[in-house]
């Protein structure tokens, strides 16, 4: 016979963690659907994390959301390590099933995240984490006095190159066009700034180095000349992508990102959404934890009024 639980959160970020924390805390019998690859989500990538407050000496991104797992299950979550492929949110008890098992449950929280949009060549993947990264405030800090790159030319990239800036000597932007997509104000505020470069109908062919980045090579799209570029660091900010592909029936942005009210509410009744499928602005581990923790004592709150 199927279980019933009372909730099942999609995602093992920081968000789909600490909402399970807050539940199963409460008593609520809590499933959390990890997903089968990256245990932690986006932050499994990251190396240090320096700014998760509690954490003076800083903490390695797996650490902490090993901390948190374990923290879950202290309080009886119970974790399974498989993706949701289907949901049934039409009827309650609501159905999320994975390729092995169908799950019921009388609330949903979505915790699915978001995955950066990369560029998709071998050298980024083999040299992520060492000088590649999409993440200025996670990994800025590691790049002081060095000369980096940015990739991109939308709002993402020019905050991603003026945070670079209070450490590293030069940031250049190579951007694919001749104009940017960023607002008006940001473009501004980096035209201002004396570190920043801009390297204009450029596109990046090769990420340089064996063991860490040593460059970049790069073609200009007009004369179709290629050159290298040496630096020590390159940020891709090209967007990051929602996964949000599973919730058909919800109500979503032009870009994917669920549309959420006060916070964590979708307008289906016992459905909650925290963390990166929904928010595209600040997109930090922090964030994400405090709204896995509304959506948390929202559930809580409506399973009490829904009994
Ligand atoms: P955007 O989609 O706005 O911009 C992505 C940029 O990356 C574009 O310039 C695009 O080029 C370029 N790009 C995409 N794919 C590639 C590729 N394969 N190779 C090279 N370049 C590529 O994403 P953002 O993440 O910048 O912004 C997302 C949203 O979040 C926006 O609405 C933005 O305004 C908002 N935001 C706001 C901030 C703020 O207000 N402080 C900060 C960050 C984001 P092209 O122009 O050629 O398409």
């Amino acid at each position: 016979m199927e279980k019933l639980y009372d909730l099942i959160i999609i995602g093992g970020g920081p968000a789909g963690l600490t909402a399970a924390i807050y539940a199963s805390r409460a008593n609520l019998k809590t499933l959390i659907l990890e997903g089968s690859k990256d245990m932690g989500g986006q932050l499994i990538l990251t190396t240090e994390v320096e700014n998760y407050p509690g954490f003076p000496e800083g903490i390695l991104g797996p650490e902490l959301m090993k901390r948190m797992r374990e923290q879950a299950k202290k309080f009886g979550a119970t974790i399974i390590n498989e993706d949701a492929v289907k949901v049934d949110f039409s009827k309650s008890p609501y159905t999320v099933e994975t390729s092995k098992n169908k799950f019921k449950a009388k609330s949903v929280i979505i915790a699915t995240g978001a995955r950066t949009r990369w560029l998709g060549l071998d050298s980024e993947k083999r040299l992520i984490g060492r000088g590649v990264s999409s993440c200025a405030t996670c990994d800025a800090a590691f790049f002081k006095n060095k000369n980096v790159f940015v990739i991109g030319g939308g709002d993402s990239a020019l905050e991603e190159a003026l945070f670079l800036t209070k450490f590293a000597n030069s940031v250049t932007v190579i951007h694919r066009r001749d104009k940017l997509k960023a607002s008006k104000i940001m473009h501004d505020r980096a035209l201002r700034n004396k570190k920043i470069k801009f390297v204009w109908d450029s596109e990046i062919k090769d990420i340089l180095g064996e063991n860490k980045v040593s460059g970049i090579k790069i073609i200009n799209v007009k004369t179709n000349k290629f050159s290298e570029l040496k630096g020590d660091g390159v940020f891709i900010a090209i967007g990051h992508l929602p996964n949000s592909e599973l919730f058909t029936d919800l109500s979503k942005d032009e870009k994917g990102y669920l549309i959420v009210k006060n916070n964590v509410f979708t307008d289906r009744p016992g459905i909650f959404v925290c963390g990166d499928v929904h928010d595209h602005r600040y997109k930090q581990a922090v964030t994400a934890a405090g709204l896995g923790c509304m959506a948390a004592m929202e559930a809580e709150k409506w399973l009490e009024e829904n009994k």
